[in-house]
């Protein structure tokens, strides 16, 4: 299964590999014979015709050669085969009709929404792509977006059956019937996803969608499907869509109290720090104030004691180290020490913390994609900071865009470069002067109405404990690019 609750797709490898040698590891389907050049029920009423008509032409032809008792015999002979073979293209004929019959019911029965779909345009543009030798079909959508506008379009729901009709309150048939594209906002992540499974191969798809039905209300589904087996099967893929808007709504809720939860937690524990901070820090301030003014009195006297003022000074001098040592104590546990070092594949951290970011950048109206280097190397590093870094940079990239008109698209590209993977993450928001630059990093500097300003100097504090640099520059169409490197 390629796609699990996950609008990216999941790293399992593509299930249907061809056997045969041949194009490198194109999928099964784009190698499979050629489709049948006439629909089934045609072909069948054409071969039945056949059976009834060959044996009348044989009778007139034995008619002709054999005058006579032999041309009676040959022509009962024929009319006999004939009305045979009409008895089996008939009783073929009601079984295929039987199945057909058969299929609409349980279609129109199922309990569960269906719709039947054609996805020959998709099919027939993604095989053009993989035998081009293009592998990152996501990538290559990601550089060509309205390619994949184009081919979404051409994808059309051909029927649903009644059970949909009756869970949306749609009117008739008509309501679904027609192209795609009328169903998926434009911040859908998921349809590209399609492809890549047809380009892998891969049997099955599942995914969840965030769709708007014909009444326009907006529901989270989960589409599934097997995928078909030859280029023919595209034009009619049976796709099941199951209504899952209550149960994300649900986890929405437990994400957001788990989230409140943890801010709470997290302002008590800077409370708890601060407080820790302040009374070890104190003591020694308390130190280095009485002896500061203990020298003064000495040095100050008619006639200065020198070396009590020397003592004095000597305690200011340890007393001041040792408030050093504290802060950076603090620091070593805030920072390195605290860090959980794993093996970090950055592609899954951005995947997961998409994930974790979703509802934020759908409900600011932007679409994510990620383009990633094929065979980027795991990185040394605290998974835990490197995913908030991702969320960070994912959430400032969709509040930012949040009020432009126009697309709201955030890229996420991984490549290597020589030994470190470098990350950017760019929008099409309104970006940074350059002379704002450096103090979007500062601690407390927040151009957002409640915003604490601390989301970038905590990223930074986490690259720079990993050996990496974070940066931001303009992005090619003038929003934000943010920039970090991560050493492998
Ligand atoms: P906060 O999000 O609480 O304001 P941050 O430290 O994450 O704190 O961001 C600091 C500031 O940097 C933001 O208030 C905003 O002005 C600016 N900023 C961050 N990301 C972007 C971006 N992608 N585009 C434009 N400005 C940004």
């Amino acid at each position: 299964m390629g796609q699990v609750f996950s609008r990216w797709p999941s790293a399992a490898p593509p299930l249907a590999k061809d056997p045969r040698p041949g194009p490198e590891d194109l999928p099964a389907w784009m190698l499979a014979a050629p489709a049948r050049p006439w629909p089934g029920k045609a072909r069948d009423l054409t071969a039945a015709g056949l059976l009834v008509l060959a044996p009348a032409a044989l009778a007139a032809l034995g008619a002709a050669a054999w005058p006579g008792t032999a041309a009676i015999g040959l022509a009962l002979l024929a009319a006999a085969a004939a009305a045979l073979a009409g008895a089996m293209a008939a009783r073929t004929l009601a079984a295929l009709k039987a199945s057909e019959e058969r299929f609409a019911s349980v279609f129109e029965r199922a309990g569960i929404s269906l719709w039947r779909e054609d996805w020959s345009a998709a099919g027939a543009a993604v095989a053009a792509l993989r035998c081009a030798g293009v592998s990152d079909i996501e990538s290559h959508f990601a550089d060509h977006p309205e390619e994949l506008r184009a081919i979404l379009a051409k994808v059309l729901i051909k029927d649903v059956n009644a059970f949909t009709l009756e869970e949306t309150g749609a009117p008739d048939k008509s309501a679904y019937v027609g192209p795609l594209d009328r169903l998926l906002p434009p911040t859908d992540q998921t349809f590209v996803q399609w492809l890549v499974a047809f380009g892998r191969g891969e049997r099955h798809f599942r995914s969840e969608a965030h769709i708007a039905c014909p009444d326009g209300t907006e529901i989270d589904t989960l589409f599934t499907a097997r995928l078909p087996e030859n280029a023919a099967g595209f034009s009619d893929i049976v796709v099941a869509s199951l209504d899952i808007t209550e149960f994300k709504r649900a986890q929405a809720r437990l994400a957001a109290a788990e989230v409140k939860l943890a801010r709470t937690s997290r302002i008590m524990a800077f409370g708890a720090v601060s407080a820790s901070i302040a009374h070890e820090v104190n003591t020694p301030l308390a130190a280095i104030t009485a002896n500061a003014q203990a020298a003064l009195r000495w040095l100050k006297r008619p006639a200065p004691n020198v070396e009590e003022a020397v003592a004095a000074l000597e305690d200011v001098a340890s007393e001041a180290a040792r408030a050093r040592d504290v802060v950076a104590r603090t620091r070593s546990f805030f920072g390195e020490a605290a860090m959980e070092l794993v093996k970090v594949d950055l592609v899954r951290a951005a995947r997961e913390a998409n994930l974790f970011a979703e509802a934020e950048i759908r409900a600011k109206g932007a679409t994510v994609h990620l383009t990633a280097e094929p065979g980027l190397p795991p990185i040394t590093g605290d998974l835990v900071q490197i995913q908030q870094v991702f969320v960070n940079l994912l959430v400032n990239a969709a509040q930012a865009m949040a009020g432009c008109a126009g697309r709201r698209d955030i890229t996420v590209g991984l490549q290597r470069r020589g030994e470190v993977v470098c990350v950017t993450v760019s929008d099409t928001g309104p970006g940074i002067e350059p002379a704002q630059r450096a103090q979007v990093f500062e601690p407390f500097h927040s151009t957002k109405p409640g915003g604490m300003g601390v989301g970038l100097a905590i990223c930074r504090a986490c690259i720079d404990s990993h050996g990496g640099d974070l940066w931001v520059e303009e992005a090619p169409g003038g929003g934000a690019a943010f920039r970090f490197t991560l050493p492998i």
